[in-house]
């Protein structure tokens, strides 16, 4: 058993009630790799921003659930090395698929999971998420709820339709899972290709696809059944046309990617929005920049040299996202 409290993480509590208190959302980083890591640590100390390293069931296929767990604890030292005497680090499971996942990850340190039972029939969605909370509380472990489809790929987590939270359901939900935040889907999608073509209307302009509005509605509807309650979106990357046409242009084949204006999240996160998932955009603009340096250097063959600049793509990146988008820097 790792208590986190022990390696300097935190839990979601504090800082969720002060992200819906202060009107912005804390950035959630999905993370498979150092250079990733890196580049999220770098990002948040330099703007001062708390920050969620997310772990996926990919990434711990990918990299190890062990090894990523001390990447976690060796970012709060980095943290610190940095120049940031109190970092606001979560480490949180993403999409966990069953209670003995979120176990596992509860007893190796995390300081938060999410439990997804949104594709199964509501009461088993309640009563399974309710088990997790049990579990995860006697730690202080804070938990993520889920109620409504989003479409899309995202690892192990793929569906074809997405269907919007019904906030009648909330309250409901809530009370009796005793969940401490909850994902809802309200027009979000995973992935890099969001929405089909025919999903979205051209802009005369740019000749560029320009996708369907998030459903503020339905957000507004939840917000009304639960005043102050911690909103979580998943599936909320950008897809920067820069990054996608830089891919496209040395060699890479990605079309009709799309993503969500990053208008529309600036909104969400002035509400009570107060964690927005980020994945895609990073894998895009890492593999923009080692495309481009390959092809500028074709002889290079150490990683270094292509991985540099794919780091610095990368913490540009989330700065981003944390000052212009999300608005959580200087909130240390
Ligand atoms: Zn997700």
């Amino acid at each position: 058993m790792v208590d986190y409290k022990q390696i300097g993480l935190v839990n979601t509590r504090a800082m969720f009630a002060k992200a819906v208190d202060g009107g912005y959302a804390i950035p959630a980083f999905n993370f498979n790799n150092m250079e990733q890591m890196q580049a999220i640590i770098q990002a948040a100390v330099e703007t001062k921003s708390p920050v969620i390293l997310q772990v996926s069931k990919g990434a711990r296929d990918y990299a190890n659930a062990t090894l990523l767990r001390y990447m976690a604890e060796g970012a709060v030292q980095y943290a610190r090395e940095l120049g940031c005497p109190n970092p606001q680090i979560v480490l949180h499971l993403d999409h966990g698929d069953s209670f003995e996942t979120c176990k596992s990850c509860i007893d190796s340190g995390f300081s938060s999971v999410m439990i997804d039972g949104s594709a199964l029939p509501y009461d088993e969605n309640v009563a399974l998420t309710k088990r997790v909370v049990e579990y995860a509380h006697q730690h202080d472990v804070t938990v993520e709820g889920e109620l409504g489809v989003l479409a899309g790929v995202e690892d192990e987590v793929s569906h074809a339709e997405s269907h919007y939270t019904k906030p009648e359901e909330v309250i409901d939900f809530v009370t009796k899972t005793g969940c401490d935040s909850l994902a809802i889907s309200i027009g979000t999608s995973h992935g890099a290709y969001k929405f089909t073509p025919e999903q979205c209307t051209v802009d005369p302009q740019t000749g560029r696809l320009v996708p369907p509005p998030l459903a503020f509605d339905v957000l507004e509807g939840v917000e009304k059944q639960l005043p102050g309650f911690p909103i979580v979106l998943h599936g909320s990357s950008s897809v920067p046309q820069d990054e996608v046409d830089t891919i496209n242009a040395n060699g890479g084949a990605l079309k009709a990617a799309v993503g969500i204006p990053e208008e529309q999240l600036r909104k969400a996160a002035k509400s009570a929005v107060c964690k927005i998932n980020i994945d895609s955009d990073s894998r895009l603009a890492m593999t923009a920049a080692i495309r481009k340096h390959l092809a500028e250097h074709p002889d290079h063959f150490d990683p270094r040299q292509y991985l540099k600049p794919a780091r610095e793509s990368m913490k540009k990146l989330y700065i981003h996202k944390i000052v212009n988008v999300l608005g959580s820097n200087d909130k240390l």
